[in-house]
């Protein structure tokens, strides 16, 4: 191998060791600070090209976890992000906040709870005037619950968070939105390969995913005529704060291990994908389609 060669594989190192990672557990929705060891979000990392400039984007559950690296990856792109996440997580997306003002973009902070309706429909609203308009919206927000593993365990609370977060804000998210994004913009969903390789214990959350994925399609048959794209990026297991919050230990401690790849994912190993599919001068044609990050896991 030539030092160039060894230098930039040594640059695309991942920070995931081989296998899972040390025991631990936290409260929904979570917080960055409290994970071991902090995830990789491509701030020191991420180097843009203009690719996004001058776009507008919604990044629902934008404060941390992919949400986070995805801002960040847009902000160095050149686009403006409005951060949609929980009253609490007030201080990851107070950071998120930092790192796309660093770049030198426009951080929108926009607390409220996706399950209710009318936070929807008003959260789009301000950012269309805050931002001065609409160009991309990655629904990224979601919630599972893995720790109450069987169907009978699963009760009427959590199915209908789980519903609620994973699919009726999706939905009402882009009601309201598609008005404004018009010709060249586009919609981003966050689907799972729990999509296409269900675990028993995420059983509600799997269902979602699945629906994500039939949703996608759809959609982006009906918005191919006005020019909008509507695509889902399928990520494996990402060391993100949703699963130390939602795992159970032992699942924590072999997290990604059964991957072909033998690990975990990044936040920082995701967030291209969404640029990819916002770029209008690269994923023009693309529509419909749903991306896999999995470490290796097939996504058909
Ligand atoms: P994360 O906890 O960092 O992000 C999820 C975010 O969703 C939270 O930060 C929160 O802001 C938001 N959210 C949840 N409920 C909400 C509500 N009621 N109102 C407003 N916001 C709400 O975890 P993540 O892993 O980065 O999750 C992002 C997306 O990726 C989710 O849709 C998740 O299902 C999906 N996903 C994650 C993995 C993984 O292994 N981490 C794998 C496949 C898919
Ligand atoms: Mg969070």
């Amino acid at each position: 191998m030539t030092e160039s060669t060894a230098s930039s594989r040594a640059a695309r190192m991942p920070t995931t060791e081989q296998g899972g990672f040390p025991a631990q557990q936290q409260e929904l929705p979570g917080a960055t600070a409290e994970m071991d060891p902090v995830p990789d979000h491509g701030e020191e990392s991420y180097r843009g090209s203009g690719r996004l400039q001058g776009l507008r984007a919604l990044i629902t559950g934008g404060d941390s976890g992919i949400g986070r690296a995805v801002a960040i990856a847009f902000a160095r792109e050149g686009a403006d992000v409005a951060l949609s996440y929980l009253p609490e997580e007030q201080q990851d997306a107070e950071e998120t906040a930092r790192w796309v003002r660093e770049a030198g973009r426009t951080a929108l902070l926009c607390p409220g709870d996706l399950t209710e309706h009318a936070t929807c429909t008003e959260l789009v609203g301000q950012v269309v005037a805050d931002l001065g308009g609409l160009d991309v919206l990655v629904n990224n927000a979601g919630v599972q619950y893995a720790r109450d593993a069987g169907l009978a365990e699963m009760g009427p609370e959590r199915i209908e968070r789980i519903l609620r977060t994973n699919l009726h804000a999706l939905l009402w998210l882009t009601q309201a939105a598609v008005p404004h994004l018009g010709e060249g913009g586009s919609i981003i969903n966050v689907s799972s390969i729990q999509a296409y390789e269900p675990s028993t214990s995420l059983l509600d959350y799997a269902a979602t995913k699945a629906g994500i994925n039939n949703f996608t399609v759809n959609l982006a048959a009906e918005l191919g005529p006005q020019g909008i794209r509507v695509n889902a990026v399928a990520p494996g297991p990402i060391w993100t704060p949703l699963q130390p919050a939602t795992q159970k230990v032992e699942k924590i401690e072999a997290f990604g291990a059964d991957t072909p790849l033998g690990r975990a994912g990044q936040p920082a190993e995701v967030a291209p994908a969404f640029v990819y599919l916002a770029a209008p001068a690269e994923a023009g044609y693309v529509s419909g389609t749903v991306l896999g990050v999995t470490g290796g896991k097939p996504v058909f």
